[in-house]
């Protein structure tokens, strides 16, 4: 019973949507077709019988079955919305059908004289119609997913079908019939009726790219069989060889049931209809043989002229097809080069790259190879293209992009990904630390934007198929994660690895509670004092922020100033620490406590433009002289870009403000740059002072920077002094100012007040001028 049902499913597949008994009653009176038709033949056809089976029987059966076939038909309109019109139609014209030859039983079976034409006769032909206007609403459901060259092919076929029928059938049938008017049109139309149905079948299978789905199929095996069986009809009737019963009832039968059968299965074929692949063209190329080969027949044998005139018309709409086709192969690799080409490099773009990364996977995933994916990013492009304009990036771009088509070859595809971003697929993976090398070495030479000689560095972060991701959007999304990894730790390149991710995803979700922690005011400023060596007074401060966590309470510059130093975050937090530092000035002021107050500035602040506006905006808002600021910056804002950091610092500079060198020797700016660099300090960076009494190398660096700081009118000083010691030294190579644990560790405002009283002697809470007078600012 299972195995039933389940071949039933299979054979109606179409019935698998309806309520449980809807398909039940489709299910069972199917079988019953099935089942009857299956006794039919056997019982009348195989045995080419002619009375053995009983007549009345016989004839009943048949009917029945033909009724069968269309209140499948009735009953698909019924029970499914879609295409109702259509197959209620059909169903109707089967029935027409069935009626015609009930008419014939009951009436003609044992007619003396059968009348030509009869009203069985009307019934017959009223198929057609029927049909004819259910294969049109049929084809023009689906009609919109064809091709112009399928419709043409269509038309090819339909006429090349119609040239060879007409050759043979029209001259056969038609030629010697006489009789009434009625009778000719009736001898007429059922050759033309099945003629025209076979035509449209063609045409059907032609605009689905001769791979029409299922339905169509079993519909068009059942009408060509119907239809075979009328013309055969019409020849053994004019030879006198039909007998009723026989073979020939068989195939309208076969034919009939089959257009029930039709009604369920799948009407649409769920993937898109193909224009490419050759079999599409072999069908309409078979037609167009024909139609030739009837023209030259023609030039041997009679052949009506109309069916010369077919293959004529044939021949020509072939032609013209070829030209279409031509002209559509020839535009297709322009159009797809311009849609897969990024227009400003000529290199591949995203979608190109998508397609060649989703077949590489595919073909590594078969043959189990490594693939890799590189995906590159340039460092400073967006600052390079805010200062000197979009047209100097994009002419870096289109410089760049042959310097990168260099580094790969053969299967390997490069491609711009967007903006400054270059994605490159190897399918072989073991080159990709060679290939990311040759992006670095290719990147060694400087670029010329019109005139303006430049470096530009860029970030690789490779991802590897199957070993860091299996999909397209995975290989992506772990490339970018090692590129940005990449340009955090100043690498050419970098491998994508799981720790690592772990630990970025960390600093992300860091990076964005900063920001909650930066609006909730959390940051705080410590401030660490800086005496002048000579004389033991304090006279500047060093504010350093800390970020008073509720849940973990103080947390180290140390571990979230360099995450946010790669992000946007860097400026509210220097915005903050800026704001809070002056306001320390301005009440440290009106106390007459007299410190300057030095405030560390990022490389990614220096590059915002609005940076000497913003301080002076704080410096005037509070009403504190620029003189009691001192922004210290390391080496490094110098690096990415040179002249815009200079520029900063000059406007900085101008509006009075101080500016200190911090971590000075650690870094790697040539020395050149700092004659012209508007500085006011140096700052010797603490790894050289904490050891410098028993390293003798240290030694040495803290005395030359000291020689060359003074030699150039610079205040030198020394950070990290952590014992009397150093501080001795210190005082004889002549340094200016000290910072350190020896004096103190950073400090809260208050604490730091109440510091600098006890190390004056004063009594807490009472404010010395004299102790805290800025030897500095004048
Ligand atoms: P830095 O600018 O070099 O600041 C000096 C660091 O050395 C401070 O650490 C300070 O507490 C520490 N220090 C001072 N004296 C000694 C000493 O005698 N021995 C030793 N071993 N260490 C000493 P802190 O506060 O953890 O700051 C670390 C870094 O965080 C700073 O280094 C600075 O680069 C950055 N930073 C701190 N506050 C800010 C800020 O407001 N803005 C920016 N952009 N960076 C900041
Ligand atoms: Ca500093
Ligand atoms: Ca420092």
């Amino acid at each position: 019973m299972r195995a039933l049902a389940y071949s039933l499913s299979k054979l109606l597949p179409f019935a698998d949507q309806l309520g449980s008994s809807q398909r039940r009653g489709v299910r069972a009176g199917m079988l019953a077709l099935l089942l009857g038709t299956l006794t039919y033949t056997l019982a009348t056809v195989l045995e080419w019988n002619v009375g053995a089976f009983d007549a009345p029987l016989n004839d009943w059966l048949y009917n029945a079955l033909l009724v069968g076939a269309a209140a499948s038909c009735i009953a698909r309109a019924l029970f499914v919305p879609v295409l109702r019109t259509a197959w209620l139609l059909i169903g109707l014209g089967v029935l027409a059908w069935a009626l015609g030859d009930i008419y014939w039983t009951v009436w003609l079976t044992d007619a003396e004289q059968v009348p030509y034409p009869s009203p069985a006769d009307a019934l017959y032909i009223l198929f057609y119609p029927f049909v004819y206007t259910a294969l049109a609403l049929l084809v023009r459901s689906t009609a919109r997913h064809f091709h112009r060259s399928m419709w043409l092919d269509g038309l090819i076929g339909v006429l090349a079908v119609s040239s060879i029928a007409a050759a043979f059938v029209i001259d056969t049938i038609l030629g010697d019939v006489g009789g009434s008017l009625a009778q000719v049109a009736t001898n007429v139309s059922y050759p033309i009726g099945d003629l025209l149905l076979l035509v449209f079948i063609v045409g059907v299978f032609a605009i689905h790219g001769w791979r029409p789905p299922r339905a169509w199929m079993v519909l068009a095996a059942g009408i060509v069989v119907f239809a075979f069986a009328d013309s055969y009809f019409l020849y053994s009737e004019a030879a006198g060889t039909y007998a009723v019963g026989g073979m020939l009832d068989g195939a309208w039968l076969l034919g009939l049931v089959a257009v029930g059968f039709s009604a369920w299965q799948p009407p649409i074929r769920e993937r898109a209809i193909r224009i490419e692949g050759r079999a599409v063209l072999v069908v309409p190329f078979m037609f167009t043989l024909a139609a030739i080969g009837l023209l030259i027949l023609g030039n041997f044998q009679h052949v009506p002229d109309i069916s010369l005139a077919l293959a004529g018309l044939a021949t020509v709409i072939a032609l013209l097809r070829v030209a279409i086709t031509f002209n559509e192969l020839r535009e297709l690799p322009e159009t797809r080069r311009q849609a897969e080409t990024d227009e400003l490099t000529g290199l591949s773009n995203r979608r190109l790259f998508y397609r060649k990364l989703t077949e590489a996977i595919d073909k590594a995933a078969k043959s189990s190879q490594q693939l890799a994916v590189l995906m590159i990013d340039l460092d400073h492009f967006k600052e390079l293209n805010d200062t000197l304009g979009h047209y100097a990036g994009d002419t870096l771009l289109q410089q760049l992009g042959p310097r990168l088509q260099r580094t790969i070859r053969g299967e390997e595809t490069l491609a711009r990904l967007g903006g400054d971003e270059f994605g490159v697929l190897l399918p072989d993976g073991s080159v990709a630390a060679r290939v990311a090398q040759r992006i670095e070495q290719e990147l060694e030479l400087p670029f010329d934007i019109g005139g303006v000689t430049m470096h530009v560095d860029a970030s690789t972060g490779i991802a590897l198929y199957p070993d860091h991701a299996t999909s397209v959007e995975g290989l992506l999304q772990r490339a970018d994660v090692a590129m940005y990894e990449a340009k955090g730790e100043h690498r050419a390149y970098r491998f994508y690895a799981p720790e690592r991710d772990q630990h970025s995803r960390e600093r992300l979700s860091m990076v964005s509670r900063l920001r909650g922690a930066i609006e909730a005011g959390e940051l705080v400023l410590h401030y660490q004092p800086q005496v002048e060596i000579s004389t033991g007074r304090v006279v500047s401060v060093e504010a350093l922020v800390r970020w008073n966590d509720p849940e973990r309470g103080l947390i180290s510059p140390a571990e979230f100033i360099p995450v946010a130093e790669q992000t946007a975050v860097m400026h509210p937090l220097t915005l903050t620490v800026l704001d809070s530092a002056i306001a320390q000035s301005r009440s440290w002021l009106e106390e007459g406590v007299h410190l300057m107050v030095s405030v560390n500035i990022s490389a990614t602040n220096l590059l915002d433009e609005m940076l000497p506006d913003v301080v002076n905006q704080l410096l005037q808002r509070h009403r504190v002289p620029a003189e009691y600021l001192r922004l210290e910056m390391t080496e490094n804002v110098l690096m990415s870009d040179p002249a815009r950091a200079m520029k900063a610092i000059q406007e900085l500079s101008d509006l009075g403000v101080e500016i200190a060198l911090d971590d000075f020797g650690t870094g790697y700016s040539s020395l050149s740059y700092l004659k012209t660099l508007a500085v006011d300090e140096l700052k010797i960076d603490m790894s050289f002072v904490t050891n410098m009494t028993t390293d003798p190398q240290d030694a040495a660096i803290v005395r030359s920077v000291l020689e060359m700081g003074h030699s150039m009118g610079l205040r030198v000083v020394a950070e990290g002094v952590e014992t009397e010691q150093v501080r001795r030294e210190l005082a004889g190579l002549g340094c200016d100012l000290a910072q350190g644990f020896l004096f103190s560790k950073a400090l809260q405002p208050d604490e730091m007040v109440r510091w600098l009283h006890d190390r004056s002697g004063a009594e807490p809470g009472e404010a010395s001028p004299a102790a805290s007078e800025p030897a500095l600012t004048t």
